[in-house]
C-alpha cells in the first residue's frame, strides 16, 4: 500500500510526497519560512533526479521518487554493482547540491537573505549526504571504494556499522540536547542502515547460493523474503510470509 500523495512526474519517473512531510510544518519557525522550505524540497528532488538521471546512464531505471522530511528517496530498479557504477550514482545526487550552491553563489554574495539561505542549505545538504555512512549516499561511495577489496558484502556490513556508530552518537547527543527532530533522523538512520546491509547479504547470499557456494548469510531453518521492494526479511521455512518467496528461486 502506497500512503503517500503523488505530486508528478518529472523525467518520466512518478514523484510522492510522503504525509510526513506536513509534520515538517510543524515544527517552530518552518510555518514562517515556507517559501524556503519549499524551494528545499525542491533541491532535494533535484538531488533525486541526479541519482536518477546518472542511474538511467548506465541502463537503470528508476521506480519512483518520494519525499520525505528528511530528504528524498529516488528507488532504482537495480542496484549497480559493478563499483563505478555505484560510485558515480552515488556522487551525482551531492554533485547536484554542490553544483546549486556555486549557481547561488554571486547572488547570495551580494544580495544575502533567500539565496544566502539555500546556498547554505544546498551545502549541508551535499555534505550531509557524503557522511562515509549507510544510508546517505557517501555509505555507497565508501562500499564502492572498499568492495573491490573486502568483498560487496563486507564493504556493506563495514558501512552499515558506521552508520549504525554514527546514529547511536547522534542519537544520545540530540536526546541530550532534547532535540525530538533529531532523535527521530537517529533513529531513522539506525533503521535503514540496518534494512541496507540485510538487503545487500541476503542478494549477496543468494548469488553464492546459485553459484553453488555456502550460503553463509541465511541461518539454518530460515529463508529471505522480500515483502516490499528492496526489503527482506527472515522467515521460518514452512510458515506463511508476506511478498514473494525466493526459495524457490535459487
Ligand atoms: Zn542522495
Amino acid at each position: 500500500m502506497n500512503l503517500s500523495w503523488k505530486l508528478g512526474r518529472v523525467a518520466g519517473i512518478d514523484v510522492f510526497l510522503h504525509p510526513t512531510f506536513l509534520l515538517l510544518l510543524l515544527l517552530p519557525g518552518v510555518a514562517e519560512r515556507l517559501p524556503l522550505v519549499l524551494a528545499t524540497f525542491g533541491c532535494v528532488l533535484l538531488h533525486e533526479l541526479g541519482h536518477a538521471l546518472a542511474a538511467r546512464r548506465f541502463g537503470i531505471g528508476t521506480a519512483d521518487i518520494t519525499l520525505y522530511p528528511i530528504g528524498g528517496v529516488a528507488r532504482l530498479t537495480r542496484m549497480p554493482r559493478a563499483p563505478g557504477v555505484e560510485l558515480l550514482i552515488a556522487l551525482a545526487g551531492p554533485a547536484v547540491n554542490l553544483a546549486i550552491a556555486v549557481a547561488l553563489a554571486p547572488l547570495a554574495l551580494t544580495g544575502g537573505g533567500f539565496a544566502m539561505d539555500l546556498m547554505a542549505i544546498n551545502l549541508v545538504l551535499a555534505l550531509f549526504n557524503l557522511i562515509p555512512a549507510f544510508p546517505m549516499d557517501g555509505g555507497r561511495v565508501l562500499r564502492a571504494l572498499l568492495g573491490g577489496w573486502i568483498g560487496r558484502a563486507r564493504a556493506t556490513s563495514f558501512a552499515a556499522a558506521v552508520g549504525r556508530t554514527l546514529a547511536v552518537g547522534f542519537g544520545v547527543y540530540s536526546l541530550l540536547s532534547l532535540a525530538p527532530f533529531q532523535v527521530a533522523l537517529a533513529v531513522f538512520i539506525y533503521l535503514v542502515a540496518g534494512a541496507e546491509e540485510a538487503s545487500v547479504l541476503a542478494e549477496e547470499g543468494r548469488r553464492a547460493g546459485a553459484a553453488g557456494n555456502v550460503d553463509w548469510s541465511t541461518p539454518a531453518g530460515y529463508r529471505w523474503v522480500q515483502t516490499h521492494p528492496g526489503v527482506w526479511r527472515l522467515a521460518r521455512n514452512g510458515s506463511a510470509s508476506r511478498g514473494s518467496s525466493w526459495s524457490g528461486a535459487r
